[in-house]
């Protein structure tokens, strides 16, 4: 059971921070202050359908949307959240069956991460901080009332390593598919992980509770075998492809579905068909769809994009190796809110809270510079 104690952040005002809280966590700390129950879960209905205040006993951290982005229909926002730190999210038009457009959010856990992969603009920032779970909902709250979309799929694939935050993000989750909050459904919840066993298996812990066995859980593959994956993703060097592979398949995935296993193909470095084909068996005994998604230079890249030609033969490949495969698109490349390129250069290493959790990442044997700000 999670805790009921009043969760605060940042200012320490005494106010309950609604959107942080779970409904039966806020109506029971309202309880707790007097509030009657009823009035109290009126108002946390009213904060998150409404998107307003009714009471002077809480509060609704919204966060003053720094900068607003536009690629066609791709809109990246950041919120701040105080001592010069941002969140950054991406709200995603997805093209469904017959034509119809929903929406995905993009949120991120973390402001910068810990995790130093090479080819990603979050991990040239480090990890500076830890995003709280009201500063993730905070986060489908500003795309829900200040830019009045409506969510359908919220994925954990924006700045930061979910699993080096799992508390406030399973609570985060908590909240969002709280039916008299968001409402989000469960299964149109992903995290998206660099692959932390020990987070999978907490995860795997999670969605053994009732209501939460159709999350999704998608997983930063990246690499056919450990020499690449260590080259491109020091994570690899602590927990290896064969490790990775037994918390996936001890992972109580239901039967009808699937995890998701992303790949970003870069030139030169793992998009050759051996590659595919070396892939493409490790994958065999897990039950999978593959997301290609071409690689997004990130700032100061030492690849370029793939050539379409590249990606096709890529996926061809993986299909007539019997590999069920999906293309992630490109959306918002021109505003750096693609994959991977989320992050604020201007604040990389203002503040560090952890010393880096990594090695330096190399390519080949060379070491790939990280720019200093
Ligand atoms: N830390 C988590 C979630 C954030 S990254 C994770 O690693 O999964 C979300 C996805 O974007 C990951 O699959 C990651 O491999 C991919 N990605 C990172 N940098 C990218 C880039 N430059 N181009 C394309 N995809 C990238």
């Amino acid at each position: 059971m999670s805790s009921i104690a009043p969760r605060r952040t940042g200012e320490d005002d005494g106010l309950l921070d609604i959107l942080g809280m779970t409904s039966t966590e806020f109506v029971e700390a309202s309880h707790a202050l007097g509030v009657p129950r009823g009035r109290a879960m009126q108002s946390y209905r009213t904060a998150f359908r409404e998107g307003r205040a009714d009471g002077n006993w809480f509060r609704i951290d919204d966060h003053s949307m720094n900068r607003r982005e536009v690629e066609g229909e791709t809109t990246k926002f950041t919120l701040d959240i105080g001592e010069d730190h941002e969140t950054e999210s991406v709200v995603i038009p997805m093209r469904g069956r017959r034509q119809v457009t929903t929406r995905t959010l993009c949120v991120s856990s973390q402001v910068g991460c810990a995790m130093g992969c090479g080819f990603c603009e979050t991990a040239q920032m480090g990890l500076i901080r830890n995003l709280s779970a009201g500063q993730i909902v905070s986060q489908w709250w500003a795309a829900t009332h200040r830019l009045e979309a409506t969510i359908k799929n919220i994925v954990f694939m924006g700045m930061g390593e979910p699993m080096d935050n799992l508390d406030e993000v399973l609570q985060a989750i908590r909240i969002l598919t709280d039916h008299n909050g968001p409402g989000v459904a469960c299964a149109n919840i992903t995290i998206s992980t660099v692959g932390r066993v020990d987070g999978i298996r907490r995860v795997a812990d999670f969605v053994k509770q009732p209501g939460f066995h159709r999350m999704n859980l998608a997983i930063s593959v990246n690499a056919p075998n450990d020499r690449i994956r260590s080259e491109l993703m020091p994570i690899n060097r602590a927990a290896d492809m064969a490790m990775l592979k037994e918390a996936l398949l001890d992972y109580p995935l239901r039967s009808s579905s699937a995890f998701c296993v992303e790949y970003v193909l870069i030139p030169g470095v793992n998009d050759a068909d051996e590659h595919c084909d070396e892939l493409c068996r490790w994958l065999e005994p897990i039950r999978c769809s593959l997301n290609v998604i071409p690689y997004n230079p990130r700032r100061d890249s030492p690849w370029p994009a793939p050539e379409e030609d590249d990606v096709e033969r890529f996926i061809v490949r993986a299909i007539e190796n019997g590999q069920f495969v999906k293309r992630r698109g490109t959306k918002g490349r021109d505003v750096m809110a693609a994959c991977g390129q989320l992050g604020n250069p201007a604040i990389r290493r203002r503040r560090r809270v952890e010393p880096p959790a990594v090695v330096q990442p190399e390519i080949n044997g060379t070491p790939i510079r990280r720019e200093e700000p």
